[in-house]
């Protein structure tokens, strides 16, 4: 019976990157190799072009769900080598037809061929071969305008190869290629879909969670558990330190002016965060902040926040509005877990009216009364450090975060 024998794989970006190419590839490569894991019949092969997968006997359709969602494929297809022989070349074409993830009812067919010896030309093949499509397939026409399908048939000295369909990857680049970066996760919906959409860029992450028991309780926590797991699903495992905050925030409570709490809350936060990364031997730090949000996110707010640190804070959402925001968060099925009822160490604390225009001088000479650093130590020092692992193969919701791009 016939069978695609092998996965066409197509980099897109990577390809344009010249002097980073090699480390891209080989992330990719072994990206790729996790996934496919338990296929393991299945090889891979790249050049500089392309990569192949070689199925020997594995079946396509669960591994093409695999490689979606493996960020840094711009697309996929799979492809078919037959041998030089005429009626080998027409039952292959109509397997490919039937094959076909979606219906289409136009089609041409497109010969290329590089064994001049072989005794059809291509303005043969493709009448031959069209022919014989039109007799065993319902409901299809030529078109060779703008086909629905495009039948590629590639005729080369040592084979026949047929390939066509062209199956969108996920995008972006290889994860781990750009590095690493602490994403502050809290139970919300905005800072999950921000970790995605760093991976997505290649960013290899590790997530930092403040957490105030008992004003906080273990739901809450579990919470941000579950997510780290969600994220850990397009990379396997992922590590979650979880940071007693509750001292802190007390002390803050008792010293810093009502509304200057919340301004304070965060630089204190970035602060740990940033131990942490150091720690951790990343170079920036990840929020879901959204430009003008809620109170904390006014641009006044980040400039008196930021400026506890000059390490790069990437805010992936920043321009994005909350409804797309929560539109990828379904998408990326992480809403459901944001959206169960928990106490953030945030909320907990927050005061009636926290000042949405705060100034940096102001909060810095508020803090200049409070001895906070042995606490940060104490904080960094006490931080348990959780790996949660992933399940492989959730990919098609990565499918959906592009259609939103
Ligand atoms: P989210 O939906 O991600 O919770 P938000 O809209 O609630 O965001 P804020 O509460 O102002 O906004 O938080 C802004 C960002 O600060 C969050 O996206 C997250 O990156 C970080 N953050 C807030 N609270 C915590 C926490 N308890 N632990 C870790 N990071 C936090
Ligand atoms: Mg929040």
């Amino acid at each position: 019976m016939m069978k695609f024998d092998h996965i066409i794989i197509r980099y897109g970006e990577i390809s344009t990157k010249k002097r980073n190419r090699k480390g891209f590839v080989d992330k990719l490569k072994a990206n790729i190799r996790w996934v496919l894991e338990e296929f393991s019949n299945a090889k891979l092969s790249a050049n500089r072009e392309r990569m192949y997968i070689l199925l020997y006997g594995e079946d396509p359709q669960d591994i093409i769900e695999r490689l979606k969602g493996v960020f840094g494929i711009q697309s996929l297809s799979p492809a078919l080598k037959v041998g030089k022989d005429i009626e080998e070349i027409k039952s292959a074409a109509v397997y490919y037809f039937e094959q076909l993830s979606e219906k289409v009812s136009t089609f041409k067919i497109t010969t290329k061929r590089s064994d001049k010896d072989f005794p059809y030309n291509t303005d043969e093949l493709n009448h031959i071969l069209g022919g014989h499509l039109l007799e065993n397939t319902e409901g299809i026409t030529v078109d060779v305008k703008k086909p629905d399908f495009n039948l590629r048939v590639e005729v080369r000295r040592e084979a026949i190869y047929l390939t066509g369909e062209v199956i969108p990857g996920a995008g972006g680049l290889p994860l781990g290629s750009s590095g690493k970066a602490m994403l502050m996760l809290s139970g919300g919906i905005d800072s999950p879909v921000a970790g995605f959409l760093s991976m997505k860029r290649g960013l290899e992450i590790e997530c930092i969670h403040f957490y105030s028991p008992p004003f906080t309780s273990e739901r809450s926590r579990q919470k941000t558990v579950d997510l780290a797991e969600k994220l850990a699903e397009v990379s396997g495992s992922m590590k979650l330190h979880i940071v007693p905050f509750t001292e802190i925030q007390l002390l803050i409570q008792k010293q810093i002016p009502e509304n200057y709490t919340m301004t304070s809350t965060r630089r204190l936060m970035l602060r740990i965060a940033d131990k942490i990364r150091e720690r951790q031997e990343a170079m920036a730090i990840i929020t879901g902040e959204s430009l003008g949000q809620v109170a904390s996110q006014t641009l006044s707010s980040m400039y008196a926040i930021n400026e506890v640190t000059n390490t790069p804070i990437l805010r992936p959402l920043i321009t994005i509005d909350k409804t797309d925001i929560i539109g990828m968060a379904r998408d990326l099925n992480t809403l459901e877990i944001s959206n169960r009822p928990y106490e953030d160490c945030c909320t907990v604390f927050t005061p009636a009216s926290p000042k949405t225009k705060p100034r940096r001088e102001k909060v810095a000479f508020y803090e200049s009364f409070v001895d906070f650093d042995a606490l940060i130590d104490e904080a960094v020092q006490k931080t348990e450090i959780l790996t949660v692992s992933g399940v492989k193969g959730r990919k098609s919701d990565l499918e959906e975060l592009e259609n939103l791009f």
